[in-house]
């Protein structure tokens, strides 16, 4: 099999498809495909739908696994309760996850697109399916939508546009309980809206956005909204896994006829017998023969496509398939490569600090402030320092709080109590006195609390201020 086209041609001529050369749109419908890779995805789909509308309904510790309650800066994860002070952990966490995700492109390219992107799973996993069960496969849409209006088109569309709403509503009300959890979500769904303006501000803009996204907007979103598939061409080398198409083996491309398939006209054909079933199956409307898109989210439905063509026509699948650019060219691949390790590495260190952290993390704040007042007065021979010790119970369980000043020779202490009792994600302000009676200050003189509560212990202290001796 030989080939009259370089790579190199290949590749310059990648074109958009869903895009008109005019920036019009041209709208794809998508021909069903199965296979390998449909499967695993199918299944992973499912997966991650359930995942989502599980985790606000599962609890752990008495509390939602995942609620976001915003107002009051609490944040439930997995277990933990953190607060707005906390939030110097989510820079850890999300640097680990953001290098995590650059290894994983350079690794394996856009699979987070093709597999787990939640555009990817709604559209793909349950809409698109909808639209399939609704409207019959492809050609049968193709030639209802060029068709005129008649009563069979016009309930197909009518209906799947309900259940788009409906589903588009369910997916805003999950959301949304994420933020205001399920049992304050169902009261608020039982009720009127007017006593809750907000929340249903949002969740209808919510369901507004999803539905013009999945109904209409589709593959648009990846093309020329989201980041992430720009960056891409800056994260892969000639070594990333993409999908391609191999045209050493395929070029030159041709429709054939049985006999000459059963010939095997070598000389005059590659294995590509040009079917555009590759095409038709894709969800950005891109022919992956023309190279490495930026356009192309990784979904492998051209490659299940072509390996059942493939094997339709008695030929080894793999002709569009996962491999890396210099795989393509026949040239040596090399999945493991240094700047890959260098982000690895970016990215086990975000997340070692990430883990280290979490397991300095206390389960409550304990922080000595100095008060609004003057910072110190002057009365009867003594300096006086007006503090408040901020306590925030950050667990979601009552809490004593035993409090001990650490002892100190030049200092007096006044402080209500030294025991307190807070109820869970409470916090309180109380009001600390430090005396010196001596009248002075020595310099660098700190006063420290030790708070303890279940055998954890946090020391809190601050600087002393009042005249000095000359
Ligand atoms: S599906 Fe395979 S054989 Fe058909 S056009 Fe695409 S690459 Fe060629
Ligand atoms: S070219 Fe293939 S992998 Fe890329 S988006 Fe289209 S069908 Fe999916």
């Amino acid at each position: 099999m030989g080939t009259n086209v370089s790579l190199e041609e290949l590749y310059a001529d990648a074109t958009r498809s869903s895009l008109r050369k005019d920036g019009s749109r041209d709208y794809v419908h998508p021909a069903d495909v199965d296979g390998r890779y449909t499967r695993i995805r199918r299944a992973l789909f499912l997966v991650l739908v359930v995942v989502f509308a599980a985790l606000p309904w599962i609890h752990i510790g008495g509390r939602p696994a995942v609620f976001l309650n915003i107002p009051r800066r609490q944040f439930f994860l997995f277990g933990l309760t953190f607060n707005a002070q906390d939030f110097w952990l989510a820079f850890f966490l999300l640097s680990a996850i953001g290098f995590l995700l650059i290894t994983m492109t350079a690794l394996l390219g856009r699979i987070w697109c093709g597999y787990a992107c939640p555009q990817t799973v709604y559209l793909e996993g349950v809409f698109r399916r909808v639209e399939r069960w609704l409207e019959g496969p492809r050609n049968a849409r193709l030639k209802r939508n060029a068709g005129p209006m008649t009563f069979d088109k016009a309930w197909r569309k009518i209906l799947k546009h309900i259940v788009f709403v409906m589903l588009c509503a369910t997916i805003a009300h999950v959301t949304l309980s994420y933020f205001v959890s399920v049992p304050k979500l169902r009261a608020m769904m039982t009720g009127p809206p007017s006593e809750h303006p907000e929340a249903f501000v949002w969740a209808t803009a919510i369901t507004a956005l999803l539905y013009i996204n999945f109904a209409w907007f589709r593959e648009q979103l990846c093309l020329i909204v989201c980041p992430y598939g720009r960056l891409q061409s800056l994260l892969t080398d000639q070594q990333s896994l993409v999908i391609g198409y191999d045209a050493t083996r395929g070029e030159p491309r041709g429709r054939r006829g049985k006999r000459q398939l059963e010939q095997q006209d070598a000389e005059s054909f590659g294995d590509c017998i040009d079917c555009h079933r590759c095409v038709v199956v894709c969800p950005t409307g891109i022919d992956i023969r023309n190279g490495l898109q930026l356009d192309c989210i990784g979904c492998s439905n051209c490659v299940d496509a072509c390996d059942e063509i493939m094997t339709k026509v008695g030929k080894p699948k793999g002709l569009v398939r996962y491999d890396s650019l210099a795989g393509f060219e026949g040239k040596k691949r090399q999945f493991l490569r240094p700047r890959l390790a260098f982000y690895a590495l970016l990215g086990l260190a975000g997340l070692g600090s990430a883990t280290a952290a979490l397991a300095f993390y206390t389960p409550f704040e304990a922080n000595l402030l100095r008060a609004s007042s003057a910072p110190y007065t002057v009365s009867e021979g003594s300096v006086r320092n007006t503090f408040v010790l901020h306590l925030v119970n950050k667990s979601p369980d009552a809490r004593v709080f035993e409090l001990s000043p650490s002892p100190h020779p030049d200092l007096e202490f006044e402080l209500p109590t030294t025991r307190i009792r807070l109820a869970p994600l409470q916090s309180k302000r109380l009001p600390v006195s430090i005396v010196v009676p001596a009248g002075f200050v020595r310099p660098a003189t700190r006063a420290e609390f030790a708070v303890e509560s279940q055998g954890t212990k946090k020391r809190t202290s601050a600087s002393v201020l009042g005249p000095s001796r000359r």
